[in-house]
Order: C-alpha cells, then structure tokens, then sequence
C-alpha cells in the first residue's frame, strides 16, 4: 500500500506554486490530524490495507509538513502506522530548510521517518529570493548537516530555469548538491503554471522566461553532472544512487494503487479510477464517520493507455512491452512499436538522433539520451 497525506499549510506561498496550501494561520493542527486520522480509517477500508511483505510507502508531503509542532506530527504518524502492521517500508517526510531543528529532527526520527526531502531548489540566494523561498543557501546547508546526523537516506529537490539564472550559477547549484552528496535528487525545469503569481510576473513583463532551448542546455548540464558523479538517473526528473530510487515516487511511475489523505490529495485504484479529494479546507474537514468530499474520474481505455506510456516512458525502463501488449491487445502494440519506428531510426527532421530504442533484446522500449531532451515532443507522438 502507498499513502499520500497532503499537508495544506504554508508559511508564505513561493510564486511558482500550484499546490493546494493555505496560509499558516490558519492551521488547526489537532483538526488536521483528527480529520486525516478519520479519513485514513475510511480511505483503508474503500482501498483495502497494507498485505504484509508487499513494498509500501508513506508519504507526508504539502504544503509544509515540517512546520508541523513536534506532538501533532507524533500523534499522525502513530495513527497512520495501524494502515501498516509491519511498518511502511519508505516513510518520507517534505521539509523546508529553515524549519529543521534539533527537536524536530529527532521527532521525526521517533516517529519512524527514513527518508526526508527538503526543497533546496538552488544554491544562490538571490534565486531562492526571486521564487519567493523563505531559506537562504546557507540555512540549505546547515539544516541538510543537521539532517545527516539522523537519517541515511536524503533527497534534495532543485530547479533549474529560474529568474536570473546563468549556466554558471546552475553548475554553483549542482556542484553544492555533489557536495553535500545525498542519496537521491529531484530536478525539475521551473514550470509556469496557471493562476501563479510567477505566471502573472512574466505575463506582465517583470520576470523573462528562460528560452526553451536555454532550459533543454540547462537539463541536459544538470544530467551529466549527475550522472557523472555516479547518479542513476532512473525517471526524467529523478537520480538516485544504487538502492535509494524513491519507492513511493515509483508507484506513480507504475501505475500501483495510492490513497491520498488530506484537501486536494489524489488517489488511484491501479485500475482506472483516480479521485481527488475537494482542494478546499473547509469542505474537506467537513468529511464526517462515513466520507470525505471528492471527485472521481474513470479513464476511458486511451487514457489509460495514453498514461501507461507517458509514465513509462518517463522511467529508464521505459514500456515494458510483454505488458502492454497484455495489457492493451496486440493490434495497440503494433501500432505503438510503428510509430515508434520514425523515433529508432531518427527520422524526425528536427531531432536527427535516435530518440527511443529497443532494449534487453527487444522487451522494452525507452528513450534514449537524445530523446530524454525532447522527451514530450516524443511521448505525444506514440499516442
Ligand atoms: S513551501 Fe512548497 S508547497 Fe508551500 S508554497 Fe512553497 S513550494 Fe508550494
């Protein structure tokens, strides 16, 4: 089983953000727990429990986890653990930098936490600034020596194509995160969603959107520097060194079953039913005994389908082929490894290169490292 819990506080919101996070002031934090504690009883019947020996995770993501006191944390944890009864194999728990402290490290630790991620997203203060992000580089720093003391496994998040910066400051960035060296690292390209503030700032003209071709150099230095120091990059985003690949993360990329606790958290059958709970505090904690406020959506056949290959393909993997055959029939296999063609023979007038190859003698098909850099172009194109 794998359990997601949204925790929907912030202390200020950072301007390229669309997640579903209110402000600090508003938390109730005995409410909170209360209400998720109730909605894990009744998301764990809807979704079966855990069966012991199968992998699981626990995820405790936001909003901010970390700037949850020490106690409500606690009585969380120890609450979710029954959905468990011999321990979630991966238990994560988001932090910002500047809320790791001493006490909090060691209440995470005695709840059972073995993985933290922190949001360090750059090295360079006036970048962090720009986005909005309360820490400084050096609180990055400092709260990830604190965090070594405690936990083994590490994750550290980073951003590239942010406002103002530079091939230079980026390789500042990576070169920070190689020496603080931890087992796993997240790099996404700065995404301008809808309805953000960073959104508004360059349709207004204040900030300039990194060129596209700009961001792919960016990518494709922050893969190689990676990669180089010894990180698998096994999912597009993501790098991991031997035996630290995100178990949790994994099961989207898999397309496993999930239950998302908390306002706005989705959940996944591992069928073709996903639900969303209401991204709504109000609403959400007005879930009583027998529910919580969602919405459902079942995916049709080529959504399915359409999902199977762009998570898939987003994985060093890449489609195990045997399965989607399985899967979606034989007359889809065949039409997905034609239209695939054009990509192993690099017949695309704009990128010559090979994009996606056979491997292990024919079972999988995945992108290769020209592909990675135009990775949506491709995956659009085998839909
Ligand atoms: S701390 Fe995280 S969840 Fe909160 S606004 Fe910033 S990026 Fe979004």
């Amino acid at each position: 089983m794998h359990v997601y819990v949204h925790i929907p506080f912030c202390r200020r919101k950072c301007i390229y953000c669309d997640f579903f996070s209110v402000g600090e002031r508003l938390a109730d934090w005995p409410g909170l727990v209360d209400s998720l504690l109730r909605e894990a009883r009744i998301r764990a019947d809807s979704f079966g429990s855990h069966t012991p020996g199968v992998p699981s995770s626990l995820y405790i993501g936001g909003g901010t986890p970390s700037l949850m006191p020490v106690e409500e944390f606690l009585r969380l944890s120890a609450g979710l653990s029954e959905l468990f009864p011999d321990g979630p194999g991966e238990f994560t728990v988001e932090v910002n930098p500047d809320d790791v402290s001493e006490d909090k490290v060691a209440a995470w630790c005695a709840a059972g936490v073995n993985r933290v991620s922190m949001g360090v997203q750059s090295l360079m203060d006036s970048e962090l600034k720009a986005i909005c992000r309360r820490h400084t580089a050096g609180d990055a720093v400092e709260a990830y020596g604190l965090l070594r003391r405690s936990f083994r496994n590490i994750s550290l998040d980073l951003i590239f194509g942010l406002p103002g910066q530079t091939p230079d400051s980026l390789r500042h960035t990576v070169d920070g995160f190689l020496d603080m060296a931890p087992e796993h690292i997240s790099a996404y390209s700065l995404m301008y969603e809808e309805l953000t503030a960073l959104t508004r700032m360059r349709d207004r003209g204040t900030i300039d959107e990194t060129a596209e071709a700009d961001s792919v150099e960016m990518f494709a230095m922050v893969s190689d520097m990676f990669a180089g120091a010894g990180y698998e990059q096994y999912e597009i985003s993501n790098y991991a060194r031997e035996g630290f690949r995100s178990l949790h993360n994994s099961s989207y990329w898999k397309g496993l079953p999930y239950i998302g606790l908390g306002p706005g958290a989705h959940s996944y059958d591992g069928l073709r039913t996903r639900r969303e709970n209401l991204p709504d505090l109000a609403a959400w904690r007005g879930g009583d005994e027998t529910d919580f406020p969602f919405s459902e959506e079942t995916l049709t056949d080529d959504e399915l389908r359409e999902e199977y290959i762009m998570t898939r393909l987003r994985t060093r993997e890449g489609i195990p082929l045997d399965e989607f055959g399985r899967r979606f029939g034989s007359v889809e296999s065949d039409r997905l490894l034609r239209k695939a063609g054009r990509f192993m023979e690099g017949a695309i007038r704009r990128n010559p290169q090979p994009s996606l190859t056979l491997c292990d003698d024919g079972k999988f098909l995945s992108l290769t490292r020209a592909g990675i850099m135009v990775s949506d172009e491709v995956i659009s194109s085998l839909f």
